[in-house]
């Protein structure tokens, strides 16, 4: 496949822009290095790049564009925004609308706050909870993301519950030293963080499923542990839902059906992004009404945005919302992604490639491991490599995936029997290639 274009935009883009891309996930670093493709179209289920080659998408732009790229009923709204002015300043009826759906599809917020992006609505929920209740530190799991916010932008070290070490230059030590790190699926290992430093915890933060070191479920009864350690130690639960909200049913981790008693896996913030936005830059927090009166101008929080709940992100937010609430819509994305992973178990086995696939609904993780990926150690344990050479094999054959061993491939309402046939197809060749049996 021919992509000189791309290579020379690549060439241009690193004169102008660091490192040539506008978000380090977009860069092939993690899977060989080389020219990213420079995509110039995209509809439904299909990217066309600027060589003219045509992929069948499982990026989703990371998620958010779960009803295909340029969904008629979306851009439809998003022109109709634009037409009557993108940005006011001012409040307006559409921003209460669509809380309004969000607070239906998701019990535990009563009150909601419309921001930017994952990032600022994770870093608000966290101000929130230090605000409620005056304390400091906050506990994650280890692999999980929340954004680049300094305090979450915090790995484990070594051992099963540690104090934080930076991951990233430019956040202080002292910083770092509030986020206590524990590893997903391991209830003991947070009761013993707890044990420790409960006094000062303000809250867990949690994605209470995992989309970010692979899509990795919750072992059964390890959210029912989470919230009841979490507030015997009186710390707030935060759920970042950014992005399984809306992901898996109409609704949150709280009221998945695959989950068992939704009144025990309740938090007390939620932090949402990408796909209420419906594929404009989008962000929200929400919780009960006493702990969402902390924030400004109620209480003492302060969180603020020029940009926050513009007529556009809310317009294409509520369109998206209403596609997704249409009859069958997640059965269909889980039927044709059981259809894929299927085939592509049944391709890996056949060339003697070992995979493990993890699948909920329309999403999926593909491990290049012979062992379950239940938390990061496992995801990391993989073979990078394995994985680096398939996501070229594959986008050699007209696949797109995100390029790193730890993003999940998203399925849109927009993919077709057609196009799961083509990437097994895809994929059928891509194993035998990347083979070494
Ligand atoms: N939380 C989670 C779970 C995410 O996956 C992401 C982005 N991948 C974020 C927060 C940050 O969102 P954004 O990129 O919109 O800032």
């Amino acid at each position: 496949m021919n992509r000189k274009q791309s290579e020379h935009l690549y060439e241009e883009a690193l004169k102008h822009i660091v490192g040539g891309v506008n978000s380090p996930s977009r860069s092939f670093k993690a899977v060989g290095g080389g020219a990213p493709v420079f995509m110039k179209r995209a509809q439904g289920a299909h990217f066309w790049d600027v060589d003219g080659n045509r992929y069948v998408d499982y990026l989703a732009a990371y998620g958010p564009i779960i009803t295909g790229h340029a969904h008629p009923h979306v851009t439809k709204a998003i022109q109709e925004a634009a037409a009557n002015g993108t940005l006011y300043g001012t409040p307006t009826e559409l921003e209460i609308q669509l809380a309004a759906m969000l607070k239906d599809a998701i019990p535990s917020m009563d009150k909601v706050r419309f921001v930017n992006s994952g990032t600022e609505a994770v870093m608000t929920t966290i101000r929130v909870a230090r605000a409620y209740t005056k304390r400091n530190k906050i506990i994650k799991f280890a692999g999980c993301y929340h954004g680049h916010s300094d305090l979450v932008l915090v790995a484990a070290g070594s051992g099963p519950s540690t104090l934080g070490i930076p991951d990233s230059a430019g956040i202080p030590a002292s910083i770092a030293q509030e986020v206590i790190t524990v590893p997903f699926n391991n209830a003991e290992a947070l009761h013993e963080a707890l044990k420790k430093w409960g006094d000062d915890v303000a809250a867990v933060m949690i994605e209470p499923i995992v989309g970010n070191f692979g899509m990795v479920m919750p072992k059964a009864g390890f959210l029912e542990d989470v919230c009841r350690l979490t507030r015997q130690y009186g710390a707030l639960v935060i759920y970042d839902e950014v992005i399984t909200a809306f992901r898996f049913h109409y609704g949150s981790t709280q009221t998945y059906a695959g989950l068992a008693n939704h009144d025990l896996i309740k938090p007390d913030l939620t932090a949402l992004g990408k796909i209420i936005g419906g594929g404009l830059p989008i962000g929200a927090y929400g919780g009960s009404k006493e702990i969402m009166e902390q924030v400004a101008p109620l209480g003492p929080a302060y969180q603020a945005g020029t940009m926050a709940g513009n007529p556009a992100s809310i317009s294409a937010g509520i369109a998206c919302l209403e596609v997704l609430q249409g009859k069958g819509i997640y059965e269909e994305m889980e039927r044709l992604t059981l259809k894929l992973t299927k085939g592509l178990a049944e391709s890996a086995s056949r060339y003697e490639v070992q995979l493990t696939i993890n699948q909920i609904r329309g999403s999926f993780s593909t491990h290049f491991c012979d062992h379950p990926v239940t938390n990061y150690d496992e995801s990391q344990d993989t073979d990078g490599e394995a994985f680096g050479a398939f996501f070229r094999a594959m986008l050699n054959r007209g696949v797109n995936l995100a390029p790193s061993k730890y993003e999940a491939w998203f399925l849109t309402t927009a993919h077709t029997e057609e196009d799961i046939d083509f990437t097994l197809e895809a994929a059928d060749a891509s194993f035998k290639e990347i083979s070494t049996k």
